[in-house]
Parts: C-alpha cells; structure tokens; sequence
C-alpha cells in the first residue's frame, strides 16, 4: 500500500493527543480476537507490568515486589496522600509527568534528570486525576472485552489526560471530525509532543543519565527513606530504558526528524495540527506504529538477537523473548542500585558498561533491520556524532527536507 494512502484516512482518524508516546487509541478499533487482554493495547500497562515484575531490595535486605514498594510519597496541596511505587513511576514518568523541554538525552545533564524527577513536586495535583482517569480506561477495556463487541477505544480518554495535567479539550489540536477545538494543550499533549528521550540513542542516554544518578544517591543513602528516592529516581530512569525494548521507538529518528526536516509540506496535515512540531511528532508516530506493528530483530551491546514487538503487542507470545529481556535488564539495573547502597560505591562506568551490554544498541539494530524491514525515516551521523541527513522514503520526500533520499526496498 501506498505511504499516501495510508497517511490520509489516519490523518482523519487522529486524535492527535496519544501523539507518540501514550498510545492509548488505535487507529483501527482491533476485535476482541486481536485482543486477548486489555494489556496487549496499551503501554502504560506495559511499563506498570514491568515494574511489578521486578522486586527492589529494603534497606533490611528483604525484597518487595515493584507494585508494592512506595518510592514516592506525596501529599497534593488539597491534602491527599499519593503513595506512588516503583512501578508507577515507570508508567506515569515522561508520558504524564515530567518538564517538557528537557531531553536528558540531548543535554545528558543530571541536573536536567533532576528536574525531570522534581516535577513530581510541581505537578502532583495532576496525578490524582491522571490514576483516576487511568482506572477508568482499565475497567472501560475490560468490561468493553468482555461484552465482546468490537472494541473501541474513545479518544474521550485522550481528552480526560489532557484535562487532568491542566489541559482543556484536544489542546490546540482541532479534529476534523469534530469541529474547531482551541482549548489548551495540557501536560500530557506537550510531553507528548516533544518526547524525544523516548527513542532511540536519546532513550538510552537518558537512562543512562538518571541511573547513574539514582547510583549516586543509592550509594549515599544512609536511610530507607533515601534508598526509597533512588528506586524512584531509578524507576523514572527505566521509563526510558524500557521504551528502547519496543520496536517502535528504537530506530525511529524522532529527535532528528523534527529537528532535521524544516519544510514539512504545508497542505498535508493542514487543518489538523496548530503547528509543524505536531506534525513531525506524526511522521514519527507513522513510523513509531508502523515498526511497533511489525515488529522488529534487536541487537544488544553483547551482538545478542531477538525479535521484539512494539508497543501493543507486549504480552503477545511473539513478545516473549523481549518481554523477558526487558524485565531482566530492569531487574539487574535495580540490584544494581541496592549494591551501590550496600557498599556506598556508584561504580558508575562499570555498572552503566553492565547495562549497555544487555540494553537494545540501536546502532546495531537500525543496521540489523535496513534490508529485511526497511525504516521509513533513517538517520545517519557522521564520526563528530552531528546530525548529516535523514533519508526519507519516496512519499515522504515532500514532507521532510533531506539531502538524501532512499527508498526502502518492498515499502
Ligand atoms: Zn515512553
């Protein structure tokens, strides 16, 4: 099929709130057979079961499952108690909580991780509402799959998210569906629209960054309390270790495209978005879903294959290989927060060096996949690591501003 033609009909379907990072619609309602579990369609759910998978050592040595242990304990300014675990700061981390205009993986500053981590803080009287809204998205799927209809996933949700971090309506963003919308993009819509540390090298780095940062007060930590604030730095941290496991989100040049590609053709998505970062963010959502659908061959830091599946597809058997990777890799990068505490030693390089050898290198992966699943949009470097082109395949040559073009074979 034609890139245009299937640009065009998905172009009429966006939302454009789940933008990249919090898919939480389908573009085509799937069936009840598409759909064993609820998990299978979302990604929240995905990082959440990770972090439940895992079990994080106390400072007594006893060892508390992920979705247990309280690492972030809030009070709103209305007075109530969040009492978030590991296993929510995976989920809520970078998609509904977090700065905006930070991307560690560009900066690869501590100090940008650590106002990413402090906007826990800034905009705990969002997460209430977020986990609410969240529940209830659960119990719609689940009842929906139980009613064996179809299931269709309201773009309601969407609007809830954005409303619930400050947001009004589809923020800035009009369906065309639905009329002139011109509320206010909330938290959720702007994380999403520049969520370049989800992907790619910026993911990795931006892991990289936090862990060795949660390293550092794990090994200065001389309480519970303290340890319980690196797990939680660890568990934003491996957000986006966990991101680099989908097969949507590790070649796709998502920093490079909207930063690389100037003169988006302005007829295209016209009348869909307010603006041309919106519109790269959907060249990267194209190819996000595209890879993420059908899946792709991972290479690690040891030159280790597998084959993962993207976003959706996590508890799909096909997935199972990755899913046990995944779990194992956040598994180790804990323990290896509870060593730092227990020896007062953040062994930074050989702990991040460990970790690199498990973690997907997209590099290798980006090469391992060129021929077999040709990417859609490709970025290449050159030795001083600057950016030299991003190669765009035949019908996207009017959208993105490239100095070289590659058709990818069998697209
Ligand atoms: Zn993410």
């Amino acid at each position: 099929m034609k890139l245009n033609s299937i640009l065009k009909p998905l172009a009429a379907q966006i939302t454009a709130l789940f933008l990249l990072t919090n898919a939480h619609a389908e573009t085509q309602p799937p069936t009840l057979e598409q759909s064993p579990t609820p998990n299978v369609l979302f990604e929240s759910p995905e990082h959440q079961n990770i972090g439940a998978s895992i079990t994080l050592q106390t400072s007594t040595g006893s060892r508390v499952k992920g979705d247990k242990l309280v690492v972030m304990p809030l009070i709103t300014d209305r007075g109530k108690s969040l009492q978030l675990t590991f296993a929510d700061m995976i989920w809520l981390s970078g998609d509904y909580i977090g700065e905006p205009d930070i991307s560690v993986g560009r900066s690869r500053k501590e100090s940008d991780f650590q106002r990413d981590v402090d906007s826990y803080k800034r905009y705990k009287g969002y997460i209430p509402d977020i986990i609410g809204h969240y529940q209830e998205l659960l119990n719609y799927v689940k009842d929906e799959l139980k009613s064996g209809k179809p299931l269709e996933i309201s773009e309601v949700f969407d609007r809830r998210f954005n409303g619930a971090t400050g947001g009004l309506g589809y923020g800035s963003i009009s369906p065309p569906d639905d009329g002139p919308d011109q509320g206010m993009r909330g938290l959720y819509l702007q994380l999403a629209t520049y969520d370049y540390d989800h992907f790619g090298e910026d993911a990795t780095q931006a892991y990289l960054v936090g862990h060795g940062l949660a390293l550092k007060l794990a090994s200065k930590a001389t309480n519970e309390n303290e340890l319980l604030y690196a797990y939680a730095v660890e568990g934003y941290a491996d957000h986006f270790m966990t991101d680099t496991f989908a097969a949507g989100h590790i070649r796709t040049p998502r920093k490079e495209l909207q930063i690389a590609c100037e003169n988006l053709s302005p007829g295209f998505w016209a009348g869909i978005f307010a603006n041309e970062d919106e519109e790269r963010a959907m060249l990267a959502k194209l190819m996000h879903d595209h890879d993420g659908e059908k899946g792709l061959t991972m290479v690690n830091g040891r030159g280790e294959k597998w084959v993962a599946e993207g976003d959706k597809h996590f508890f799909t058997s096909d997935n199972s290989e990755n899913r046990q990777r995944v779990i194992a890799a956040v598994q180790l990068s804990a323990d290896q927060i509870y060593t730092a505490y227990k020896t007062r030693n953040p062994d930074l390089d050989a702990n991040k060096a460990t970790m690199l050898q498990i973690l997907p290198d997209f590099k290798a992966t980006r090469r391992a996949n060129l021929k077999s699943r040709p990417p859609i949009f490709d970025a290449t470097y050159n030795d001083a690591r600057t950016y030299v082109t991003v190669q765009v395949d035949k019908d996207h040559q009017d959208k993105a501003r490239c100095t070289t073009v590659r058709v990818p074979e069998g697209f």
